[in-house]
């Protein structure tokens, strides 16, 4: 398997507290597609097969979520 030469930190926010929960492309592709945040706890699963191309978008979206969260709760 070959590892990709990534320089730039990914994160996903927590949709909670905001903390960026460190992931890296490698961690998207790998088996585990679960990440907990080191703040408050909160779990996140990803869909590994939509993750790695939406990782960007999931960012917007999980903005927007941090709104819709005050509404509704969001499960991931
Ligand atoms: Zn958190």
């Amino acid at each position: 398997m070959n590892t990709l030469p990534i320089d730039r930190k990914t994160g996903i926010p927590c949709p909670d507290c905001g903390t960026l929960i460190p992931v890296t492309i490698s961690d998207l592709l790998g088996p585990s597609g679960n990440f907990t945040c080191s703040n408050c706890g909160r779990k996140l699963s990803l869909m590994r097969r939509e993750s790695a191309q939406a990782l960007n978008e999931l960012q917007k979206v999980q903005a927007a979520w941090r709104n819709l969260d005050k509404k509704s709760h969001v499960n991931l």
